[in-house]
Parts: C-alpha cells; sequence; structure tokens
C-alpha cells in the first residue's frame, strides 16, 4: 500500500459513522478508526488469511452504514478549503471540517464546545445571528461578509452562508460555510476607494481644485430645495475677474492659469463656513453658494472676497506682483414654490453685469 493509498483508506475509515477494526489473526489490533471501541457489539466476520474485520454499531441512531449520504458529506468536507460546520438548533458546533486548521489555527475538536457565533469578533456576533438566522432572514440567505477571530487573536474577513438541514440528518439542523473573503474584501475596499477617488475627480477643478460647474449646480439645486423646505434663505454670489483678458495678453495665458489659481485659493480661503461651497463656475468665473445666508451676511461675505482678491499679493507668480480685481455679483431670498433656482442664478447675474458696468472691483446687489 503506497502512503497515499494508506492516507485515503483512513480518511475513508475516519468518515464512517461507525466503528471500524482489523485485527491479524492472533488478534492484535492492525487498524481501526477513531469510533470503534474494543466492547463493540458489532459484526465481525473473520476473512480469508485468518484476520478479523469488525464493524460496530452506529455511532448514532441518525446515521447509517458506510456509502450513505453522511459519509460522502464528510469526504467531501474533509477535503474542502471552506470550512464546514454543523450546528444544531442552538448553533452548538457538532462538526468542524479540517479548514478549521488553515482558517482559524483551531483543531476542528476544539470547536465542539462552541457556538457558531462564538467563531466572530464580538461586535459581529449578533449582526451574524440577525442576518442568518431570525425569522425575518429565512427568506434569501445569501452570503455576507464577518471577521471571524483566529485562535492566534488576529481576525479573518470571512463570506458566510447558512443552510438549513432536514430532520433525521445525522449532521445538525443547520450547515454553516465559512469561507475565506479577505482577498475579496481587499479587492472591494481598493475598488471603493478607486471609485471614491474618481467622483472626487469627476467633482473637482483641476486647475483650482475647486469644486467643479456640475458639482455647483448640483449643490445648488439641492440648497434650493433644503431652503425651500425650511423657509430658510440662500445667497448666491457671481465672482467674476476683472480685465482677464488683458492679463492674458500681457503674461500668457499660462500665467494666467496661475493667477486663476490663485484668486481661486484665495476665494476659498474666505468661504470657510460650513455648508458653504465656493466653486469654478466657468472660465474666470467663480460661484459661491451661502445657505442660510440672506442679503446683509451675502453682502458682507462678498465684500470680504473682493477685498482679499484686491489685495492679495501675485508677485509669487510674477516679479513685483500685479493688481488683480473681481467683481462680484449678489443674490439672496427666500425661495418660493413655483419659483426655479436658475432666478436666484438670473438675478446675481444680473448684479454681476451691474457691477461690471458702474466700474468694476464692486459688489453689486439689484434693488
Ligand atoms: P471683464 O472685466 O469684463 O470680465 O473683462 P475680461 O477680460 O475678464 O472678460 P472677458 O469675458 O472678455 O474675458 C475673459 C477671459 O478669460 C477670456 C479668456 O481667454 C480668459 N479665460 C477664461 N478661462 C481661462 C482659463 O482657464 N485660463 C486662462 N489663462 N484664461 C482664461
Ligand atoms: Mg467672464
Ligand atoms: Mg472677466
Amino acid at each position: 500500500m503506497t502512503d497515499d493509498d494508506a492516507r485515503a483508506l483512513s480518511q475513508l475509515l475516519e468518515s464512517l459513522g461507525q466503528g471500524f477494526a482489523l485485527s491479524d489473526p492472533q488478534g492484535q489490533l492492525q487498524l481501526a478508526n477513531r469510533h470503534h471501541r474494543s466492547d463493540d457489539r458489532g459484526l465481525s466476520t473473520t476473512l480469508v488469511d485468518g484476520s478479523v474485520l469488525t464493524i460496530g454499531a452506529p455511532v448514532d441512531p441518525g446515521r447509517r452504514g458506510p456509502g450513505d449520504a453522511d459519509t460522502r458529506f464528510r469526504l467531501l468536507a474533509e477535503h474542502s478549503i471552506d470550512l464546514l460546520i454543523a450546528a444544531d438548533l442552538d448553533l452548538n458546533i457538532q462538526y468542524a471540517s479540517p479548514a478549521a486548521i488553515t482558517m482559524l489555527g483551531w483543531e476542528p475538536g476544539d470547536l465542539l464546545g462552541l457556538t457558531v457565533a462564538d467563531l466572530l469578533v464580538t461586535d459581529e456576533r449578533a449582526a451574524f445571528i440577525a442576518r442568518h438566522f431570525t425569522r425575518a432572514a429565512r427568506q434569501g440567505r445569501g452570503p455576507d461578509l464577518f471577521r471571524a477571530q483566529r485562535r492566534d487573536g488576529s481576525t479573518l474577513w470571512v463570506e458566510a452562508r447558512v443552510a438549513s438541514l432536514p430532520p433525521g440528518n445525522g449532521l445538525g439542523d443547520y450547515l454553516v460555510t465559512l469561507r475565506d473573503a479577505e482577498q475579496r474584501r481587499r479587492a472591494e475596499d481598493a475598488l471603493g476607494q478607486v471609485n471614491a477617488e474618481l467622483s472626487a475627480l469627476a467633482a473637482t477643478d483641476a486647475l483650482t481644485g475647486l469644486p467643479n460647474r456640475r458639482q455647483f449646480d448640483t449643490t445648488l439645486q439641492k440648497e434650493w430645495y433644503r431652503a425651500l423646505r425650511d423657509g430658510a434663505p440662500l445667497g448666491l454670489l457671481m465672482v467674476d475677474v476683472d480685465h482677464f483678458k488683458s492679463l492674458n495678453d500681457l503674461f500668457g495665458h499660462q500665467v494666467g492659469d496661475l493667477f486663476l489659481a490663485r484668486v481661486g485659493a484665495v476665494i476659498r480661503d474666505n468661504v470657510r463656513r460650513a455648508g458653504d461651497m465656493a466653486a469654478r463656475f466657468g472660465g474666470e468665473e467663480f460661484a459661491i453658494v451661502l445657505p442660510g445666508t440672506a442679503v446683509a451676511g451675502a453682502m458682507e461675505i462678498a465684500e470680504h472676497i473682493r477685498q482679499a482678491v484686491a489685495s492679495a499679493d501675485f508677485s509669487s507668480i510674477v516679479v513685483g506682483g500685479y493688481s488683480v480685481s473681481v467683481s462680484i455679483g449678489v443674490a439672496a431670498s427666500v425661495p418660493m414654490a413655483g419659483a426655479g433656482v436658475s432666478s436666484l442664478v438670473h438675478s446675481a447675474d444680473a448684479a454681476l453685469y451691474q457691477a461690471k458696468r458702474n466700474g468694476r472691483n464692486r459688489v453689486e446687489i439689484l434693488q
């Protein structure tokens, strides 16, 4: 018999649900599985070479002889890389497959006094039971990810599946399968991070790092509905850099970009209240959403920004610096049902146009 044969034979013997023993003609025990007991009153037969084969009564009345479904299950379970666990109605572990060693560092026998929930980290036990064992969870018990606790205290992400077993199967009431999900979890984490970065990128203007036009439109619409619901004022500033074309003509488009980025930073530094949002509206225009801000507050913030840009130091971009100013149109109102957000945008735009007409480097609001 080769080593492989011997291993296969011993696995087969261990998988039997009853005692098995082979003795030589002198009565010396040659081979036995763990269910064999010397006082077992099973069947004995003498083989042609005089050795004696003993097959004991089934260990568990629920179990039947070799070759039945239970034996086949055990053979599969012993070779599975998933941890297969049979548990009773109270989740007490009746059987655990050898994958317990590689996955959790426990010998299968060590798990017999425990419940299935004991294999998970404390925080996850209630969720695991609610997910798989409550009446509400009976339908659609799909796989789910939980953190299992290893013998050495470390944790392992596992995908858990639970199936009810038919009565009288001799194994238990539930079959719980735990699959190592570390790789899946890592892949999902990485994907989630990439997605978050992508959506942040899609919402950000590359030159200034401010939210872009799309993000502005979304936020303004959301704040408009919120203000309508709360009966609260909503402020909007439209900011346009004065004579930017001349600046571009003087220094070139690339230096113009640096100026734009700097103006964007000055605006951001002056719009710091939680909920406020400064965005690049397009070209050399910026827009600022001010939730909960009425006319007086919006005018004040606009004037602050105007002064901050006018006194900003651009000497890091061009030697000796350069004067840049902005014109700002202000609008603020408590939204009324029926009127859309575009009325606010039009009003701020018209005020901006008025600021340009009245000489630039000014803040205006329509009267
Ligand atoms: P006004 O005071 O009336 O606003 O004058 P202006 O020159 O700023 O106005 P106009 O709309 O005539 O010109 C805006 C210029 O801004 C035109 C365009 O070349 C420049 N511009 C728009 N986007 C960018 C950009 O991303 N980078 C650079 N460098 N220039 C830009
Ligand atoms: Mg413009
Ligand atoms: Mg301009």
